[in-house]
């Protein structure tokens, strides 16, 4: 019962057979450096990513421009939330899934439905799709923001109760992850992301909008009361972390946070960020967003034992490369968007 036993697929991937991973929101921030990190061990990555709108989708093809060209790197284009996923998953040894609609404070009001279709509809089709094929381990993308709001550390059993409906679709992906391992034999690990920033991060968030605001010269838009500490976690941490979950011996249906471990209050990187930049930040006030919880806290010990994995990039440095991709954007040509022409339709090979 491959629902409860450890799976070795370090076993599968051994030998020249083949090593083909499908990665979903390939085009995105964090799946944009799996990909590259799985490439450089040697796996052949399929992207699926279809360019949503939540930001620039030359933003996204931008964050894939050195791939393109790859010869063990494909993007198909296509939603996941309508597209027949058997030929987008048939062939591959594990499924990374971090498509999604991403975002707390945008995800009230009428924009819920798109959360519903992007997390939990298409969720829901990639899990039947590997279910229906030869089930290969799917990793996924969970989200802190499935906790209940404490100021404790979040171990992997603390209370779930999401803040926000974007944490809600989340948990709602995260629970349909655990049925088809239980019932459907599909091998799953989910883990549960905490704050990660890093080059090429969401222009929604808020490291991103402090680092441009700053280089323009522009007050810095601060939400609530200033006291919320996040607990930053880089982005090249949680590749490997990823990348380590597609093969870890583990029990399938485990669950993990990926977290550095150590919050830190709002102003504090603000602070950090200005001495990157070596400009001085005007903050504007802003209210309380709904859904923002006061801290996010991860506990990364069962990590630890599964994966052999902890975070190892110090904030400082890590908002080094953060504020160096920024200046590199700048720098680069119109956009920077070198020609990158992703397939359409299902993988011809
Ligand atoms: P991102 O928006 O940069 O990447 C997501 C990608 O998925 C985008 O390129 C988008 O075009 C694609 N996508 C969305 N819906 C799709 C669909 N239906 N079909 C095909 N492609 C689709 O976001 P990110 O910050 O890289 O987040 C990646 C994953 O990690 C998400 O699942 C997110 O919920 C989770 N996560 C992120 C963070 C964080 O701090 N960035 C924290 C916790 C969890």
């Amino acid at each position: 019962d491959r629902g409860t036993e450890p799976w070795d697929w370090s076993a599968a991937s051994q030998g020249g057979l083949v090593k083909l991973v499908l990665v979903t929101g390939a085009a995105g921030f964090i799946g944009s450096h799996v990909a590259e990190l799985l490439l450089s061990e040697g796996w052949q990555v399929r992207g699926v990513d279809a360019l949503t709108d939540g930001y620039a989708p030359a933003a996204k093809l931008r964050n894939i421009s050195t791939l393109a060209h790859h010869p063990s790197f494909t993007l198909v284009r296509e939603d996941l939330a309508t597209a027949p996923l058997g030929p987008i998953v048939d062939g591959v040894e594990a499924v990374v899934h971090l498509a999604a609609e991403p975002g707390v404070s945008t995800s009230w009001g009428d924009s819920f439905p798109t959360y519903v279709e992007r997390n939990v509809v298409a969720t829901q089709r990639l899990l039947e799709a590997a279910a229906r094929g030869h089930a290969p381990r799917v990793v996924y993308a969970s989200s802190s923001s499935v906790y209940a709001p404490t100021l404790e550390a979040m171990r992997e059993s603390s209370p779930l109760a999401p803040l926000s409906p974007y944490g809600v679709s989340k948990l709602a992906g995260e629970c349909l992850v655990g049925a088809y391992a239980h019932e459907r034999g599909v091998p799953t690990v989910s883990l549960r992301f905490f704050s990660v920033y890093g080059p090429r991060q969401r222009p929604d968030m808020a490291i991103h909008r402090f680092t441009e605001a700053l280089l323009d010269g522009r007050a810095v838009s601060v939400y609530g009361d200033r006291t919320q500490r996040r607990d930053f976690t880089f982005v090249g941490d949680v590749a490997r972390a990823v990348v380590s979950a597609v093969t870890a011996p583990v029990p399938s249906g485990t669950i993990l946070n990926i977290a550095r471990g150590a919050p830190v209050a709002i102003p504090d990187v603000l602070r950090m960020l200005e001495e990157e930049v070596r400009g001085e930040a005007t903050v504007a006030p802003m209210p309380h967003r709904p859904g923002d919880t006061e801290q996010t806290f991860g506990d990364s010990r069962a990590a630890a034992a599964a994966l052999g994995w902890r975070a190892t990039t110090d904030l400082r440095l890590g908002l080094k490369h953060q504020v160096a991709w920024h200046r590199a954007l700048r720098e680069s040509p119109r956009d920077g968007v070198p020609p990158v022409v992703p397939a359409e339709g299902p993988p011809t090979s």
